[in-house]
């Protein structure tokens, strides 16, 4: 994510080495490194010219004192100004009505739907809620349909009435069956257009007419960078939607709409969201997302998906196994499961501060977990319980029964017990019992 960004911005900091003080000279080609980066991250010349002075006035006159290098002071002042340009506080989200009433609006492909699923996931298993979805778009069948497998696989009622060719008879059919099943969020899946176009702008306003919604959240794929920004302003002029929620922020996106939105169409960033599976929704912070952006990472969210998935009493067990160094491979399977859950493997890495950067030409793919797994289940219960007992012929033996070759098995258990010494050491510095999921 933002990776081309995040690098050009460390390089722009880089050049101010050795400086004792911040001065409108010493700092002028970084500003102007810093703009060049925006810029060619898609955001808009005016917003990224206004960033840069703001930056300069901050920074001109600093004193670099002992302990921090110019290059961090610069970080420092840089995070603040993006942790303001994209809204500064977390929003808040409303979900209180009887029901509470969420539409959700964007262009086709945007990804509304998929999020439309997510957020009802998040509000049922993270808010307790009980929520109702909606599917309003009248004129694809395809995507009823979608909606209704994301609703079976996420045990969420979906309200679908196929032969209705009226979406706000739809919205308020819902909004009625919500009230008489006792469902206290109901979620309005809208049609979407290639493009925009005036019938579906007109529609959708006629159905936030028609249900008065505590939230209009406008969905925006974040690949599509200026185009997204142009695209909100269109549907915020019509539906003065409350908020945005930028997707597929797994991809390869430069930063441009994230950076740019807020600004443009004044409307926070609710939510965003970062790949296909149900529990990849995540709140939005500004300031998270400006520390990932400068490459300090954003171990607050990887703690909290750890959270999510690890359970206390668990990771106090393996805490003292690690500790006794007694990890073994049934432990190890167990642990890759959980981990799979908690998202996309490169996105998680880029959550540790300072790997962001590295994995920009690294290939990780989440089959990779599936070798280890067939090696770890070519092994014996007494194996996995005990990995010292995994001899050559046993090595061979699980080599044959996972597909692979003796040396894969060889550079999986060498591996194995690495990964052991440094669980231990982590262990010490108290790092792992955090990421596993224990209160701080
Ligand atoms: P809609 O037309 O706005 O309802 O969009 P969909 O929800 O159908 O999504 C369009 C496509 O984008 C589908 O193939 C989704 O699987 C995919 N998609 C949606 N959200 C994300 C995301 O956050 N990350 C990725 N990688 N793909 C997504």
């Amino acid at each position: 994510m933002f990776q081309n960004l995040s690098e050009k911005l460390e390089s722009a900091f880089k050049g101010l080495k050795g400086q004792s003080r911040i001065t409108e000279l010493n700092i002028a080609s970084t500003v102007k490194e810093i703009r060049r980066a925006l810029i060619d991250a898609d955001v808009n010349y005016k917003i990224a010219k206004e960033f840069t002075d703001k930056i300069k006035d901050k920074a001109v006159g600093e004193k670099v004192i002992n302990a921090i290098s110019p290059g961090q002071l610069m970080t420092k002042i840089v995070k603040d100004e993006l942790t303001d340009l994209m809204g500064g506080q977390e929003a808040v989200f409303n979900a209180k009505g009887n029901p509470a009433v969420i539409l959700i609006a964007g262009l086709q492909g945007s990804g509304k739907t998929t999020f439309s699923g997510k957020l009802a996931n998040f509000l049922k298993s993270k808010k307790g809620l009980s929520p109702l979805l909606v599917a309003a778009d009248i004129y694809r069948p395809a995507a009823m349909e979608q909606l209704r497998v994301l609703g079976e696989q996420i045990g969420v009622d979906v309200h679908i009435e196929p032969d209705n060719k009226d979406a706000v008879s739809i919205a308020q059919n819902a909004v009625k069956e919500a009230r008489s099943k006792n469902k206290n969020v109901v979620i309005i899946d809208t049609a979407g257009r290639l493009a925009i176009d005036e019938q579906m702008m007109t529609e959708v306003a006629n159905v936030r007419a028609a249900v008065n919604p505590q939230e209009i959240l406008f969905v925006v794929d974040s690949m599509t960078g200026q185009d997204a920004v142009n695209t909100a302003k269109a549907f915020n002029d019509r539906l003065d939607f409350t908020g945005v929620v930028l997707t597929k922020l797994d991809g390869d996106t430069r930063g441009g709409a994230a950076l740019s939105i807020k600004y443009t169409v004044n409307k926070p960033i609710k939510f965003v969201s970062s790949g296909e599976k149900m529990d990849t929704l995540d709140v939005f912070y500004p300031e998270r997302m400006a520390q990932r952006i400068l490459g300090m990472g954003d171990i607050t969210t990887l703690v909290e998906r750890a959270q999510a998935q690890f359970d206390e009493a668990e990771a106090k067990k393996l805490e003292g196994k690690i500790r006794k160094n007694k990890f073994d491979f049934a432990d190890f399977k167990a642990q890759l499961e959980q981990l799979k859950k908690m998202g996309n493997m490169k996105d998680l890495l880029g959550m540790i501060p300072g790997l962001g950067n590295k994995l920009k030409d690294i290939e990780i793919n989440d089959d990779a977990f599936k070798g280890i797994e067939a090696m770890i289940n070519s092994m014996t219960p007494a194996e996995r319980a005990d990995p010292d007992l995994i001899d050559t012929s046993r090595k061979k033996r699980i080599a044959r029964g996972a597909g692979k070759d003796i040396s894969e098995v060889n550079n999986f258990m060498k591996q194995f017990d690495q990964m052991r010494d440094m669980m231990k050491n982590m262990n010490k510095m108290g790092m792992f019992g955090k990421m596993m999921g224990m209160k701080r």
